[in-house]
């Protein structure tokens, strides 16, 4: 809270140090030829981006490289919400620093949009989560203050079926702010949608055909996933990437995994390497990269690394 004070403070100096030096950046939004857009992390800039095409100035708070998870934004990352007129965030609690932001931009025509909304969500297991929690020995003050862990699993962006509702919710927001260009929102809209549509259609029959769809990875990001797909998922970390499990959690992972004949276990570049290591060599399995979209990871699109996972995760289920 107090980092937040801080911003709110110095933002305005900020504000009007970039003013003095670039007069054109005060112009107001209605003078813009495109839309100023601001996505809170990287899968949610790719969804704007496809929906808002060549229309919209896109930027992004979360850097590449960055966790979600966890994350804090500086003054500097803040200054983009001044001037945008869209700020367009995920939600359900991952961007937990949002609404501290949006205040410290203290931008009147400023509209948020949260991308969750009327998307099917799936609730988490309260205890399970708890456990987890107590297990965790690590400061939790990186992580946990700043965060609010909500009631749901916010990742329906790696789900197919949340990602197309959450890319519709864009489009309404566009159409609301830039009327004129609606059948081009429209249109880019619905050859997203189309485009998962085709994953879902091409890629169900094969999961449907594989016996066991049980994957292991490294942190609970593709629950959304696993519903468009009928599979289901075990993690080395919970759902928001904060702590390692407990000897005694690994342990019952290790038991899981030879049970359920797991061959791969799924690790992403920002989760824990080490303990994915210890389960794969515990049970003979080998370690597989997996996109969680939570950053920019090399220069595939969105569609491009839903379908790698897809691959992997199929090729890792053959029995
Ligand atoms: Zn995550």
């Amino acid at each position: 809270m107090i980092r937040y004070l801080t911003l709110i403070l110095i933002l305005p100096l900020l504000l009007l140090a970039a003013s003095c030096g670039e007069p054109n950046a005060t112009l107001p939004a209605t003078e813009h030829d495109r839309l100023n857009i601001v996505a809170s992390f990287h899968a949610v800039q790719t969804f704007v981006e496809a929906v808002a095409g060549d229309l919209a100035d896109v930027r992004t708070i979360v850097p590449d490289g960055a966790s979600a998870h966890g994350f804090e934004p500086k003054a500097q990352d803040l200054l983009k919400l001044a001037d945008a007129d869209l700020f367009v965030i995920n939600g359900l609690g991952i961007e937990g620093w949002a609404d501290a932001a949006v205040q410290a931009a203290d931008n009147a025509t400023l509209v948020v949009l949260d991308t969750s909304d009327g998307v099917s969500l799936i609730p988490l297991d309260e205890e399970h989560d708890a456990d987890e929690h107590d297990a965790d020995e690590h400061d939790t003050d990186e992580h946990d203050a700043d965060h609010d862990h909500g009631e749901y699993d916010p990742h329906i962006w790696l789900g197919l079926t949340t990602a197309q509702k959450q890319v519709e919710n864009i489009r309404d927001a566009l159409i609301r702010l830039d009327p004129d260009n609606r059948s081009v929102y429209e249109q880019n809209t619905a050859r997203h949608i189309a485009s998962l549509d085709d994953l879902l259609n091409t890629y169900r029959p094969q999961f449907e055909a594989v016996p066991n769809r049980t994957i292991v990875t490294g942190h609970a990001a593709f629950a959304y996933l696993c519903r468009d797909f009928g599979l289901t998922q075990n993690s080395v970390q919970n759902v928001y990437a904060d702590g390692e499990p407990s000897a005694m959690q690994l342990a019952s992972l290790i038991e899981y995994s030879r049970e359920h004949r797991v061959k791969t276990i799924f690790a992403e570049h920002l989760a824990s390497p080490d303990v994915s290591r210890t389960l794969a060599d515990e049970v003979g399995a080998t370690i597989e990269t997996i996109y969680t979209l939570e950053a920019a990871e090399g220069k595939k699109t969105y569609l491009e690394r839903v379908e790698t996972n897809l691959e992997k995760i199929l090729a890792a289920l053959q029995p």
